[in-house]
């Protein structure tokens, strides 16, 4: 029961930056508008405002599709520590 749930880039960017202090990785998701495929961003931890280009489907077929949008998923790894609970609270 995993919905999709793209939210716009503004509401995302704190929380990437809270999970970047937490010590994960993070990597930008995005659905294609030209194959419809769901993409993961190559570089962790990064947004770029200019647009995310779909190099390769999953078959290995090369796409080229431009994502301009400003709605995205994310993709979140944990490195060592627990995202929840935990390192909290250091006012
Ligand atoms: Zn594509």
């Amino acid at each position: 029961m995993t919905r999709i749930l793209d939210r716009p880039i503004a509401e995302l960017l704190p929380e990437i930056d809270g999970f970047i202090a937490r010590g994960a990785t993070v990597y930008i998701k995005w659905t294609c508008p030209k194959c419809g495929e769901r993409v993961i961003a190559d570089e962790p931890n990064v947004y770029n405002a200019l647009g995310y280009r779909h190099t390769e489907r999953q078959d290995g077929t090369p796409c080229d599709g431009l994502y301009l949008g400003t709605v995205f998923g994310l993709a979140v790894i944990a490195s060592g520590a627990s995202l929840d609970g935990g390192q909290r609270g250091h006012s």
